[in-house]
């Protein structure tokens, strides 16, 4: 009984130890060439998702928040990172004893602030104030909103300065304001009337109501604990994605030391299809010229007089893929001018919030295809000629008298008439 107690301690010993030595490029789900943006972009999602205030039931979820923090300290630096793809952790162990910076542990929670801002938690804390959402409009092809793709787009972010660590100081120490004493708030004595005094307390406006101060300013931000620039996004633009449809990045919005940042919220809009160059349209394919609306495509076919008249005709439309659909007529089938034939399934995949899979058998909408035909500018005498006698010829045996059909009466009501015979 008492060796099956030791075995097990020792099994859960080594469990435990394997669980502290966990690879830090596994943990953040990268290979071992990532790059720094990878690194970065791989803390961003995995903090947010690990983040202990939005687990309250998860117990593990603080310890796996802590690791991802950990990993994303050990590899960011590229002198820790040096030292741990070479020597593991024990290498990184003895690098921090010899006072090297980086890997080291420090609060998860004040790295978390460093990339949203405010202090390291949700708004659902309390205390905890909110920056504004930022609304972004993204112009996707046609093609794109077809097929699916994984694209990338740019905005400029506002980012907490990362020289000053959002600080503001260009040493990252910040002092309580001497003005103020850290109050944020003076206490200013008012003369309401002579003997009359009252005290007032105004914002100090030495520290503008921070109660902080700096000594020097950090050069990159100039003191303003935030700098802007370029911030690139990566959109999954869904199959079959509604035009106008909304994609939320949890707190992805402008960041800043004092809030935590809101959300980034991107509209995708359908771009105007550019019919030159080649960048919309790579594959040459006609959608350019599909429309769109809802799950249903449009398109328009022209045909010639005698192709609408006498049939035996073939179209093949390249569609958004490049796959083709073909239409086309026997011969002596009319097609009528304005005419709509409707091909059923060669609209626009049918968008599923909760993502297509194999089990998932995309369902399309349908391709309405109007028909004009054009007519003959000129034709020559000789070809005039015969059409005309031999319309002739087809009118006396089988014609239509088109103004008899209609029902419409020989001599036209005049209304003047007809308000008289209303009288009667
Ligand atoms: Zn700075
Ligand atoms: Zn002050």
């Amino acid at each position: 009984m008492r060796l099956l107690r030791t075995l097990l301690l020792g099994l859960l010993t080594l469990a435990q130890l394997a669980l502290c030595a966990e690879d830090y490029y596994k943990v953040l789900g990268l290979n071992r060439d990532a790059t720094e943006k990878q690194i970065k972009s791989a803390y961003r999602q995995l903090s947010k998702k690990y983040h202990p205030d939005k687990n309250p039931n998860d117990p593990t979820a603080h310890d796996k928040f802590v690791l991802v923090s950990e990993a994303y300290e050990a590899l960011s630096d590229p002198e820790s990172r040096r030292i741990y793809d070479q020597h593991g952790h024990d290498g990184l162990k003895q690098h921090k004893q010899q006072g090297g910076a980086g890997g080291g542990h420090h609060d998860p929670f004040d790295l978390f602030s460093r990339f949203f801002g405010g202090g390291g938690h949700f708004s659902n804390q309390p205390g905890q104030r909110r920056g504004p959402n930022v609304e972004v409009k993204v112009g996707i092809p046609l093609r794109d909103f077809y097929n699916g793709r994984v694209t990338e787009f740019q905005w400029n972010k506002q980012e907490i300065c990362e020289v000053c660590a959002g600080t503001g100081a260009a040493d990252k120490v910040v002092h309580s304001c001497p003005v103020c004493g850290g109050r944020g708030v003076r206490t200013v004595r008012q003369q309401l009337a002579p003997g009359m005094v009252t005290q007032v307390q105004m914002q100090c406006d030495a520290c503008g109501g921070r109660g902080k101060a700096i000594k020097h300013r950090c050069s990159a931000c100039n003191g303003e604990r935030v700098v802007r620039k370029p911030a690139t996004v990566t959109l999954n633009v869904q199959r079959g994605m509604a035009d106008g449809a909304r994609v939320a990045y949890e707190n992805e919005a402008d960041a800043h030391p004092d809030y935590v940042a809101g959300d980034l919220i991107v509209t995708v809009y359908e771009k105007e299809p550019a019919l030159e160059g080649d960048e919309a349209n790579p594959d040459r394919v006609d959608g350019v010229f599909f429309r769109r609306r809802g799950n249903d495509l449009f398109w328009r076919e022209v045909l010639s007089l005698r192709e609408a008249l006498l049939g035996d005709w073939t179209r093949n439309v390249t569609h958004l893929d490049g796959h083709i659909v073909r239409l086309g007529r026997p011969r002596g089938q009319v097609v009528q001018p304005g005419h709509v034939e409707t091909v059923v399934g060669e609209g626009m995949p049918v968008w599923h919030e909760d993502g297509d899979d194999v089990y998932h058998k995309t369902e399309y909408g349908n391709l309405y295809v109007e028909y004009t035909v054009v007519l003959p500018d000129q034709m020559e005498s000789g070809m005039e000629k015969e059409l005309w006698q031999l319309f002739q010829k087809w009118r006396a045996k089988k014609g239509v008298d088109l103004h008899k059909d209609s029902g419409r009466p020989d001599k036209p009501v005049i209304k003047s008439e007809q308000e008289n015979h209303d009288e009667l």
